[in-house]
């Protein structure tokens, strides 16, 4: 029944149900470890067939709450909550990818994932081809090899702001037998539920618009219990793992054998779990996500019309403008909204960029997005001043460009505070 409730009531009501007497709101439960009456309830618990929790590496009820609500709204079957967006990724990619294997990503990724895939992946002996968004299938399907074991990219390139062609993507990965992983952060399920467009797996930086309020790093992995792994190249999740007595996770966990082998194998030997406190926060941000992404995107698109007419702006890139080249795959693929973040190029360069993050008062300077506070940042003499103007050029960041995270504070205030610290700059 929760799976046919809307959106907004599963933001809400989903996750966590209380019987009778126990709290109404999804307890905070600070608790390494879990008491049993019996030495056989532990052995059942350690040879996975029961499904208590046990340590709090590997699962707490806090933790579950906050991963049985975002499944929900996802459309997945179940989920992993990390302890950042980071480890997120690394897990989604190491639970069906092993040295010697590969993955095609997108070029246009977050900065941390490009260096993950470009620069730590690779020493564990995994190699990853970027690709251009734009490519035609037949473009993107020649990167691929025999040894291929991953498609991924985000719904809106960060800081690109490129909507994915997710038609052409899952037909990629279907056509390769792969499974597509799609980085849904800037997005929100609110905004779009890749699994309802041919994704497989989903990640989350749940640093962002999850929490919404800047207070907790953290990470979630969405199975959407929808891919074929016993195609006889996963032979990790279709025979026996060694560490489980020689377990199937195919066999014993049917659609949940992905998300179950990055919980109960590689959540137990990495341990980037999330601490419960940050899972409850988690949980919180999501009762308001879909209130807070109507307001963050309405504030974008307003704060985009207006830039797109300011005498210091020279361009302004924002997907809910008509035109943006992925305006029509963000009529598309996010008929909601484009959510909060935008750039815009200053005139006057990288001294213009500097006096105008040093000139806004409500906008802040905050290396951050996804949070209900407005706030910049001026890449070329902050985050990128160590590259050189041509390594600035190839990661997408020009002298002029200002990315903006809208937040969810009056747009005239928004409005006034960027147009005084433009016209001063
Ligand atoms: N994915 C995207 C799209 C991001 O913007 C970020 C962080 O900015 C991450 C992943 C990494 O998340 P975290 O900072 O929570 O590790």
């Amino acid at each position: 029944m929760k799976e046919s409730w809307k959106i907004e009531t599963q933001a809400i009501q989903g996750g966590y149900s209380p019987e009778a007497t126990q709290p109404r709101i999804l307890p905070i439960i600070q608790s390494t470890t879990f008491k049993y009456d019996s030495a056989e309830h532990v052995a059942k618990l350690f040879d996975l067939d029961a499904a208590d929790h046990m340590y709090s590496r590997i699962s707490n009820p806090t933790t579950a709450g906050f991963e049985g609500k975002i499944a929900l709204m996802e459309g997945g079957v179940a989920a992993l909550a990390t302890s950042a967006g980071q480890a997120a990724s690394t897990l989604a990619i190491l639970n069906i990818c092993r040295s010697g294997q590969h993955v095609v990503a997108a070029s246009t990724l977050y900065g941390g994932t490009y260096s993950l895939f470009a620069n730590t992946l690779p020493k564990m002996g995994i190699e990853v081809t970027f690709i251009d968004p734009n490519a035609s299938a037949e473009q993107i399907k020649a990167a691929f090899r025999a040894e291929t074991r991953a498609l991924f990219a985000e719904t809106i390139g960060n800081p690109g702001l490129n909507i994915l062609d997710f038609e052409k993507f899952a037909a990629v990965a279907k056509a390769k037998q792969v499974p597509l992983i799609i980085d849904n952060t800037f997005a929100t399920p609110f905004l779009c539920r890749p699994l309802e467009h041919g994704a497989n797996i989903v990640v989350h930086s749940a640093t962002k618009y999850i929490d919404g309020h800047a207070t907790s790093v953290g990470g979630v992995i969405v199975d959407g219990g929808n891919f074929d792994w016993s195609n006889g190249r996963f032979p990790e999740l279709t025979e026996p793992d060694p560490s489980y007595h020689g377990l199937r996770y195919v066999e014993k966990f049917g659609p949940l054998a992905y998300i179950v082998k990055a919980r109960v194998q590689l959540m137990r030997d990495l341990g980037t779990c999330p601490a419960p406190m940050n899972s409850f926060l988690f949980n919180l941000g999501l009762e308001t996500l879909p209130l807070r992404m109507e307001r963050h995107s309405e504030n974008a698109l307003k704060l985009a019309r207006f830039l797109a007419q300011h005498p210091k702006v020279s361009w302004v890139n924002y997907p809910g403008l008509e035109n943006h080249p992925s305006y029509q795959l963000a009529k598309r693929y996010l008929p909601k909204g484009c959510s909060g973040v935008l750039t815009f190029g200053i005139k006057g360069g990288v001294e213009s960029g500097a006096k105008f993050m040093e000139n806004c008062r409500l906008v802040a300077l905050v290396v951050h997005v996804g949070d209900a506070r407005s706030c910049t940042l001026h890449p070329a003499s902050t985050t990128h001043r160590q590259l050189t103007e041509q390594q600035q050029s190839a990661s997408g960041v020009t002298p002029d460009l200002i990315r903006i995270s809208v937040g969810i504070e009056h747009i005239d205030d928004i409005i006034a505070d960027v147009d005084q610290a433009l016209l001063n700059s």
